[in-house]
């Protein structure tokens, strides 16, 4: 098979090719909005008699961006029946014909698809044309190129036992039942690697996403068809959340959760999983592979190029307005280099524009939903008139036309303050300046607080044995940990992707291990 590249990004320059191509694409999808999308169970678009349910636009609440019917509960089960009956014929499929598929998909999402795919993620997810760019064509494109590459590598691994008079084998079986696969509205790209994972390795898959990325996630199905998969090994089911979960918990073949989202949610559907088992509901015991929230740090060291580390800073935690689990939300600085800091934050953050997709000169967008607007405009209003806060950029925000959230920075007074441990998900950054002398002890309370969670970290340092320190101390605090930059962009092929403790399973996306999260390997031995 060809080897695995990262697609390269666009960049959109005024008046190019690209950049009118992309517009014409932004024009021709807003002439068709409302956007209906159908489920797709058993290659058929499905008209339900469910509940009819919409989403608006991020940047314009007045506009209906889609519109779709929630899936009866008979569907679902439908959907599993019919996903069940493919996967005999999938899983005998000769690897490289599953494989062809998806190197096929990637070059339609690299080609024909590129503005279609780029355009929805735009107007439904709020993204500016760079953003929509990395995720709904690089990035969703790297994942079908690698997880290919990495699935041969796992096919192409043997154990490493031979003697004379016998022979070993190990059969990567796919798993016995279906995958439960339900993603986020912040990637289109996570979506994709969510079924593309374990549909690589043989499985079938029944896959719920977010109803805020609805349209391009419909768009990665209609791709993967287009490709040739099979229409019922990857079921596209909408609606009603908790009744699609009801539905497939029930089923004794469930076999796998693949889950992107909140820790709260995987939590109750980890706990769900185990009501199951405890009533043996499922043949399998079913796999549990996801990766939720964070509440990630920027750990300033004093001997930092503090610039670099504003630039970072910037980036982490205000693009796309903060809404990436690996969003850099609280931040630790050196008192020495704390005026320098602020002050180049503050003038760099009077050039960024905040604003609606289609403006190419805009840093960031809205935030999603009303409901995400709400939570995090409550916490700014209550840090606003918090004594132990005091607000360094932004802490304003303006609901009236599209979701917008000015890149906020507060400083608080004590490192005990409650923000640094809670996510919002949302533009919002919350800073403590610690003494130069408290860096060793700083380590723990870094370690301790950010909710429990332990995604991304970075520490910005020209001192290497700050960093090495850093290294160690830090060691569970983060599953992804890097040094001179932020904590947010990690490149399929170059760094996999995952945090444990409440931020998931860190089975990491982008990285063989997780394919094989979805084989049950069977060990053969022949003597002759
Ligand atoms: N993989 C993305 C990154 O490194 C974040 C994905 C997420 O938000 O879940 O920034």
């Amino acid at each position: 098979l060809p080897s695995a590249y990262n697609e390269a990004n666009r960049h959109y320059e005024k008046n190019s090719p690209e950049r009118e191509e992309l517009l014409s694409a932004l024009q021709s999808l807003r002439g068709q909005l409302p956007k209906k999308v159908s489920s797709v169970i058993n290659g058929q678009e499905v008209v339900s008699n469910g509940q009819t349910l919409e989403t608006q636009m991020p940047s314009e609440q007045d506009t209906t961006f889609a519109q779709y019917s929630s899936v009866t509960s008979e569907q679902v089960s439908e959907a599993i029946e019919s996903a069940l009956a493919a996967k005999q014929a999938w899983q005998d499929m000769p690897f490289n014909d599953r494989a062809a598929i998806f190197l096929r998909a990637a070059e339609l999402v690299s080609g024909k698809y590129r503005n279609e795919l780029c355009a929805a993620t735009m107007l439904g997810q709020g993204k500016n044309a760079w953003q929509a760019e990395i995720d709904a064509a690089a990035e969703l494109a790297d994942f079908f190129r690698f997880n290919v590459s990495w699935a041969e590598e796992i096919y192409d691994k043997q154990p490493t036992l031979h003697s004379p008079g016998q022979a070993g084998r190990t059969d990567w079986r796919p798993l016995e039942g279906f995958v439960y696969a339900v993603s986020p509205f912040n990637f289109t790209a996570i979506g994709g690697n969510l079924i593309s994972v374990p549909a690589i390795m043989g499985n079938v898959v029944v896959w719920k996403p977010s109803p805020y990325n609805i349209y391009p996630s419909y768009l990665v199905h209609k791709i993967l068809l287009e490709a040739g998969l099979p229409p019922n090994v990857i079921q596209f089911i909408n609606g009603d959340a908790e009744m699609i979960t009801e539905t497939v918990y029930k089923h004794a073949r469930f076999s796998a959760l693949h889950f992107v989202g909140s820790s709260d949610v995987f939590r109750s559907l980890y706990a769900k999983s185990g009501e199951g088992i405890g009533k043996k509901l499922y043949k399998d015991f079913p796999r549990m592979v996801a990766e939720t929230s964070g509440k990630n740090f920027h750990l300033v060291h004093p001997s930092a190029d503090i610039s670099n580390a504003v630039k970072h800073t910037i980036r982490a935690s205000f693009e796309y307005a903060g809404q990436k689990c690996s969003a850099c939300s609280r931040i630790y600085i050196p008192k020495s280099a704390s005026e320098q800091f602020f002050r180049e934050i503050k003038q760099e953050l009077d050039h960024v524009i905040v604003g609606p997709p289609e403006q190419f000169e805009n840093f960031t967008g809205p935030v999603i939903h009303k409901a995400a607007f709400e939570k995090i405009t409550s916490a700014i209003d209550a840090a606003n008139k918090d004594a132990q806060i005091e607000t360094i950029y932004g802490g304003t925000y303006d609901g009236s036309e599209g979701l917008y959230i000015t890149p906020t920075l507060y400083r608080a007074k004590t490192v005990d303050h409650h923000l640094f441990d809670r996510e919002l998900f949302g533009p919002v950054l919350i800073a403590y300046v610690y003494e130069d002398a408290e860096f060793d002890s700083l380590l723990d309370k870094i370690d301790q607080q950010g909710g429990g969670f332990a995604l991304t970290g970075a520490i910005f340092a020209r001192d290497q044995a700050a960093v090495r320190k850093a290294e160690n101390r830090l060691r569970y605090a983060a599953g992804n940990f890097y040094t001179n930059c932020k904590t947010t962009g990690a490149v399929i092929g170059q760094q996999s992707f995952g945090g444990s403790r409440s931020s998931g399973t860190n089975d990491k996306a982008g990285s063989m291990n997780l394919l094989m999260r979805f084989t049950s390997p069977r060990t053969l031995k022949e003597e002759f």
